[in-house]
């Protein structure tokens, strides 16, 4: 029996994990049996306090991340304007290799006690009186006190147990890994007509490109092909700009489409309950356009696991503290989206300015 069973082991439930592992007996499910390459790779510099206070910041620097110099923003005029991080207490974010961070963290959690089973898939959960009974697609059956749901925007535990969750928008992301031999070291995010453009370095000579809209206002091309994806890129002034640095259309030779990813704005009605809690992506999913969706994965982590060293009932403090930053996040979001007002007839604006 464990006090604890977390499902998920992205940012969220690994923070959750390790913050945990002093006090109590956790496992840590993961239904990947390594974390996979995906998209969101700018960690912001608040991040620091989090990994300093669950003493992670000394190895996380050794790790070959790119510290992040800040963005060249084109957005509500043609006019780049810079967004830096030279005025930030906390210092300069980064531009993560994703996939090393997320390994970093699931060896942190092992290293630190977590029992760590993967390649395991949640299926479901009985509530029997004192705990929770555990069925995986693994063999073993799992007995725990307290269930986490980390499992992203799936929210596997808490879609089982039918809650629902509400969806403000459909947007979804395009994107693609080019090779960068260049040494620029900042982002670009560029609005368009039909959604909205962000470039980021990488690790290892790398460079993100991501273009975000809503599914009905792209071609089902540019979902899945590289070239379509670069073609549309280049209609975007900021975009070519980039890409002709980058030495522009031979880097499609050594480019990988990513997929589409889903980026819309959603959240559980209900992010806890009885001895159990929804953090991370799981509770509440951001627009990327607030590069914030691991550090509310890492904070909304810490801020569980705080409530749950009080011994208490987490629900009904951690409900209220879900729910604030919710409200938080669609005024900033609103108003950001509102600055841009140079296609307002089109349908991807029209339904941001509503
Ligand atoms: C286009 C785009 C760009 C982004 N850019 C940024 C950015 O620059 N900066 C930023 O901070 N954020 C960014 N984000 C958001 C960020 O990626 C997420 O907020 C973050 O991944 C949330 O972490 P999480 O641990 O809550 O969920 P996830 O990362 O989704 O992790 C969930 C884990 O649960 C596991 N899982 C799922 N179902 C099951 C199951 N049934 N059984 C067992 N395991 C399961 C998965 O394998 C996964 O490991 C971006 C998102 C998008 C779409």
């Amino acid at each position: 029996m464990f006090d604890v069973a977390i499902i998920g082991a992205g940012v969220a439930g690994a923070v959750a994990a390790i913050a945990l592992a002093p006090t109590h007996s956790v496992v840590l499910i993961d239904k990947q049996a390594e974390p996979l390459q995906r998209i969101g790779e700018c960690l912001p510099p608040a991040a620091r306090r989090i990994l300093h206070r669950l003493d992670l910041l000394e190895a996380f620097n050794q790790q070959p991340h790119l510290p992040s110099q800040g963005m060249q923003s084109y957005w509500g005029s043609e006019h780049a304007q810079i967004v830096d991080h030279i005025r930030n207490p906390d210092g300069f974010g980064w531009h993560l290799d994703r996939q090393k961070f997320e390994l970093f963290l699931r060896e942190s959690a092992h290293q630190r006690g977590v029992e760590c089973i993967w390649p395991a898939r949640f299926v479901s959960a009985q509530d029997v009186g004192e705990y929770w009974d555990i069925t995986t697609d693994a063999a073993r059956q799992i007995q725990a006190k307290f269930l986490i749901d980390a499992g992203g925007r799936q929210s596997p535990f808490a879609r089982q147990q039918g809650m629902q969750r509400e969806q403000v928008d459909k947007l979804i992301a395009c994107w693609a890994i080019l090779p960068d031999d260049t040494q620029s070291r900042m982002g670009v995010l560029s609005a368009t007509k039909t959604g909205w453009w962000y470039s980021a370095p990488l690790p290892d000579h790398k460079r993100v490109i991501a273009f975000q809209t809503d599914s009905d206002q792209v071609d089902n091309e540019v979902k899945k092909d590289l070239h379509a994806l670069i073609r549309l890129a280049l209609t975007c002034p900021a975009m070519a700009r980039l890409l002709a640095n980058l030495d522009g259309t031979s880097k499609v030779h050594g480019g990988v489409h990513g997929g589409v990813s889903a980026a819309s704005s959603t959240r559980l009605t209900q992010v806890a309950g009885h001895r159990w809690a929804a953090l991370g992506d799981a509770a509440l999913s951001f627009d990327p356009l607030s590069s914030q969706g691991m550090f509310n994965a890492m904070a909304s982590a810490m801020q569980l696991v705080d409530l749950m060293q009080t011994g208490k009932d987490v629900s009904h403090e951690y409900k209220h503290q879900i729910e604030n930053i919710w409200q938080h996040y669609l005024i900033h979001k609103n108003t950001f989206y509102r600055q841009e007002n140079r296609w307002k007839d089109s349908p991807f604006w029209k339904r941001r300015h509503q």
